[in-house]
């Protein structure tokens, strides 16, 4: 009889990534680690206002994290529990900088464990360095003038820069 096969852990890591920073990064790096394979996939909310298009957001990701071999980067529209279904994952990866983080994720990973039972929401900490870096802080700061070195990559800042430069 063949050994029995190890399930194979497929995350994806959801969210707006509008830009990514370098607290996403960490929880990539991190998670590529605990995954067989992690899907970071960009939400398409029309709702939600946002400073870079999809199609910026995942070239800027893809560019991001190219280094990991494990690592791909999606899109998705409507609800995560059918994109996790239909990519054949098994858990949602998700992060906590604050109580504040807490609370929200608190109720959306009940949520989607009542819309299918099978999908388990994990969580990981904000790297200590990382913990204040939220996207939106960083648009502010650039949108001021700010330097955000540091805080997002490379290849971020500059779009960060030219964005700020075209809309002033
Ligand atoms: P959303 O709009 O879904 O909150 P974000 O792109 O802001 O999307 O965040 C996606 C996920 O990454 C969330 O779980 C958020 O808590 C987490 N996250 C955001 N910034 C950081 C950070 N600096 N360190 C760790 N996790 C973070």
């Amino acid at each position: 009889m063949p050994a029995p096969q190890a399930s194979r852990i497929v995350a994806i890591y959801p969210g707006s990534f509008d830009p990514i920073t370098n607290g996403h990064l960490d929880l990539i790096s991190r998670g590529s680690k605990l995954a067989d394979r992690l899907i970071v996939a960009v939400l398409q909310n029309r709702r939600k206002e946002s400073l870079f298009t999809v199609e910026e957001r995942v070239a800027m990701l893809t560019d991001s994290v190219r280094e990991y071999d494990n690592v791909e980067v999606g899109t998705f529209r409507g609800l995560l529990v059918d994109y996790v279904s239909k990519r054949g994952a098994n858990f949602i990866l998700r992060g906590i900088r604050a109580i504040s983080d807490y609370e929200y994720e608190l109720q959306i990973a009940h949520m989607n464990r009542r819309l299918s039972p099978g999908v388990e929401t994990v969580f990981l900490m904000a790297g200590e360095a990382y913990s204040f870096i939220s996207s939106q802080l960083v648009k502010e700061v650039a949108s001021l003038g700010g330097n955000v070195s540091g805080l997002v990559p490379p290849l971020v800042e500059e779009r960060l820069k030219r964005r700020v430069s075209e809309t002033h």
